[in-house]
């Protein structure tokens, strides 16, 4: 009987490590485990073929080459990114995130930031009713951002205060901006250079109006206390900046 126990109580530890070691990368052979959310265009979004791609992959294999450690990358739901690195199931975050957001600082840590940005108003092109952020305060209108995002929280915080009449917040940030086109809602709150990547995807559907209406600051977030990642990140953010990669990176991402 005593050897049955020992024998079960011993597969179930290997069970466990065995989940563990796969939740995350396989960290024996230096491969961490990101997670992204892939309506991000040009920062992640995915190619004809269903890869991953964008700004912030190609910016983190250039820093896990020069640290000496590898990533792969899988999707989820925005608002399940930071749940994943709090569960031990990824170990960091490349998706456009706003670095200097203080409840996402008391769950994870973040790197150096990488990317200066801020929010825009989007609507459908020939929609003259709406020229800025204002205009969206009659307590008529429909607006759309992505869920657990700092569009998201401008959009709900219009609705809290009466001031639109319906936040419709969405898994993702293709579907709000095609809700704007089918006219289904009025405005999507969304990062500015997300929405002039949409704009050149395709042209003459959509345009943003007024000035930009905050200022954020990306950032890769590790599990919190995860120190030695992420002094690796930000050493190879450094590298990156100073070697000339950050700057052909931005310009096959920004400029073309
Ligand atoms: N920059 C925004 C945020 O941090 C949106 C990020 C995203 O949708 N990937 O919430």
């Amino acid at each position: 009987m005593k050897k049955v126990l020992v024998l079960a109580l011993s597969l179930a530890m290997v069970f466990s490590l065995s989940i563990m070691t796969t939740a995350c990368g396989d960290e024996e052979n230096g491969t961490l485990l990101a997670v992204t959310e892939p309506t991000f265009p040009p920062f992640d979004t995915t190619d004809e073929d269903g890869n991953l791609v964008g700004f912030d992959m190609d910016l983190m294999n250039a820093i896990a080459e020069d640290q000496g450690f590898k990533v792969e990358y899988q999707a989820l739901s925005f608002d399940a990114l930071i749940p994943a690195l709090e569960a031990d199931q990824a170990d960091l975050i490349t998706a456009g995130m706003n670095a200097e957001d203080p409840e996402r600082q008391e769950k994870v840590d973040f790197s150096n930031t990488y990317y200066d940005s801020g929010l825009a108003v989007v609507v459908k092109e020939g929609n003259d009713k709406i020229k800025g952020f204002d205009d969206l305060k009659g307590g008529k209108m429909k607006v759309a951002s992505q869920t657990a995002t700092t569009g998201a929280v401008e959009t709900l915080k219009l609705k809290d205060e009466g001031k639109i009449a319906e936040a419709v917040i969405l898994d993702g940030f293709d579907t709000c901006i095609q809700q704007v086109v089918n006219e289904d809602v009025d405005a999507v709150i969304i990062d500015l250079p997300v929405a002039q990547s949409y704009m050149s995807k395709q042209p003459g559907k959509i345009k943003t109006v007024g000035d930009v209406l905050n200022a954020e600051s990306y950032g890769f977030a590790v599990q919190k206390g995860n120190k030695e990642l992420l002094d690796k990140i930000n050493a190879g953010l450094k590298n990156m900046k100073d070697n000339g990669t950050y700057a052909e990176l931005y310009s096959k991402w920004f400029e073309q």
